[in-house]
């Protein structure tokens, strides 16, 4: 998973969206990336680095970014290395010079880079799913470059590369001296939207994975792209919108429940509202089974609005009995074993006070792999927790994603071919309730959604082994960004 933003018809658009990036940051860790146009100049600048948004963009970066069209990308590494040759804006100098940045999975890579290679003589560099998708576009255009007007050359374009690349991805690109355009997969499963302030006549554009980042910029929300729509914003300001799929929307319903800021919304359903919906859900669960609550407790961040209505409702106190700490961020580079399980360790400690004698209900998003799970339950016991209760605002994941969301390999589920018993019985919790399945569409307020890692419906078929074998590389990755599984 990837933080994208795109804004055209901005004055310093480059520098505007180093803060904006801030808003994305949890979308990514590993790196950040800002590539910008200047119109007046016919100039690409382009700065990117592994790191932190704070750590990439100097201020010596952040002034070199000049021009007011500008792509901006946020990291996280599912498909390809953490190494800088795979690192976001990706280029390519012909047709026009096109730069892009998406956020998503290929699931036919192999495929594609086939075609690219023995039909087109074209040739990738790195493992990322972006450099097929920035070559399938410039294909498409320089075939086209003679005849035809942009916008209708861009739509054929991509309506071929929607057909050739299967996957979960939402892309932003911007071509030089012509403008920025935007693309999703077929399925939409991936999420991008669209802001726009006045600007004259005309309106000033920004796409972004989420809402956060245009009340930050000072846009509103216009609206979210559809499923297999390209949107072309031209040099002019000019948007021309084409919708290139028939296919029914399916959006990740993990945003909702894990992914997204708590801020934004997709599909008109806020992320906020669906997870206290969720908390509301899972009360009623909780009361069913009748269990023996003294508290409520989140684990931080993403479940304590689903904690609160879930406190709300049973009646019980809601208290912070875990506290995250904000500056362990990224345990991964730590080298030594020894110390990187203390940095492990301290992303989330116990407050003893809250937490002794008492019978807790702890509320998370998601159980993934189980063993973040199982260590914060070992943790709460330490401290002298009479009884552990767990709710999962998400149903069991008993299938593997291979959209975007690390988790490709099925076997590491913790509910892989597991009753709902037996998983309570690996975590050693007192008592587990999940989120049913069955109520997941009133949770969300949404009747179409990608839903494969809970029912193994995948809207883009996939084989499993031959994924696994030849796009799931050494990463590092845990499925959650922050916090290991
Ligand atoms: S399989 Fe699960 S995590 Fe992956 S896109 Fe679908 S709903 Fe989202």
């Amino acid at each position: 998973m990837c933080g994208v933003v795109g804004l055209i018809g901005e004055p310093k658009a480059g520098q505007k969206l180093y803060p904006a990036l801030f808003a994305l940051q949890h979308r990514g860790q590993d790196a950040a990336g800002i590539l910008s146009y200047d119109f007046e100049k016919s100039q690409f600048h382009l700065e990117k680095d592994l790191g932190l948004v704070e750590d990439v963009f100097t201020d010596e970066r952040q002034q070199r970014l000049k021009g007011s069209m500008a792509l901006g990308h946020t990291r996280y590494s599912t498909i390809g290395t953490v190494d800088k040759e795979d690192l976001q804006p990706l280029f390519l100098s012909y047709p026009y010079g096109i730069g892009m940045i998406h956020n998503g999975n290929v699931t036919n890579y192999d495929e594609v880079v086939d075609y690219l290679r023995h039909r087109k003589l074209r040739w990738t560099f790195s493992r990322n799913d972006l450099e097929i998708l920035l070559h399938m576009t410039a294909v498409g255009l320089a075939a086209r470059k003679e005849t035809g007007s942009l916008s209708e050359n861009l739509a054929a374009s991509i309506k071929e590369l929607l057909t050739h690349v299967q996957g979960a991805y939402s892309a932003i690109g911007m071509l030089a001296d012509q403008g920025m355009f935007a693309f999703c997969d077929a399925n939409g499963i991936r999420p991008l939207l669209i802001g726009r302030k006045k600007n004259g006549a005309n309106y000033s554009y920004c796409f972004a994975s989420e809402k956060q980042v245009f009340f930050g910029l000072g846009y509103e929300y216009w609206r979210d792209m559809r499923a297999g729509e390209l949107v072309l914003v031209d040099k002019d300001l000019q948007l021309h919108s084409f919708v290139l799929s028939e296919k029914k929307p399916k959006p990740c319903m993990f945003e909702w429940i894990y992914f997204a800021g708590s801020e934004t919304e997709w599909h008109g359903r806020p992320v906020y509202e669906v997870r206290l919906k969720l908390g509301q859900i899972l009360a009623e669960e909780c009361l069913a089974q009748g269990l023996d609550v003294d508290v409520v407790a989140p684990v931080p961040d993403t479940s304590r609005a689903a904690a609160c209505r879930l406190a709300e409702v049973l009646e019980k106190p809601y208290r912070e009995v875990l506290i995250k700490n904000r500056y362990v961020q990224r345990s991964f580079i730590v080298n030594q074993p020894e110390l990187r399980k203390m940095m492990v360790n301290l992303k989330l400690s116990p407050v003893e006070s809250e937490i002794r004698g008492k019978k807790i209900l702890l509320v998370d998003d998601s159980i993934v792999r189980g063993t973040t799970s199982a260590r914060i339950i070992r943790l709460l016991r330490e401290a002298g927790a009479e009884k552990v209760y767990l709710a999962s605002t998400c149903p069991p994941i008993r299938h593997p994603c291979f959209y975007g969301i690390d988790f490709p390999d099925g076997e590491s589920l913790v509910a892989f071919k597991k009753s709902e018993a037996d998983v309570a019985k690996v975590l050693e919790v007192d008592g587990l309730v999940y989120l049913p399945l069955s109520r997941l569409k009133e949770g969300l307020g949404l009747n179409d959604f990608c839903s494969a890692c809970l029912d193994g419906d995948y809207p883009v078929p996939v084989s499993s082994e031959n994924f696994l074998k030849t796009r799931h590389q050494n990463i590092g990755g845990d499925g959650k960004s922050e916090v290991p599984l």
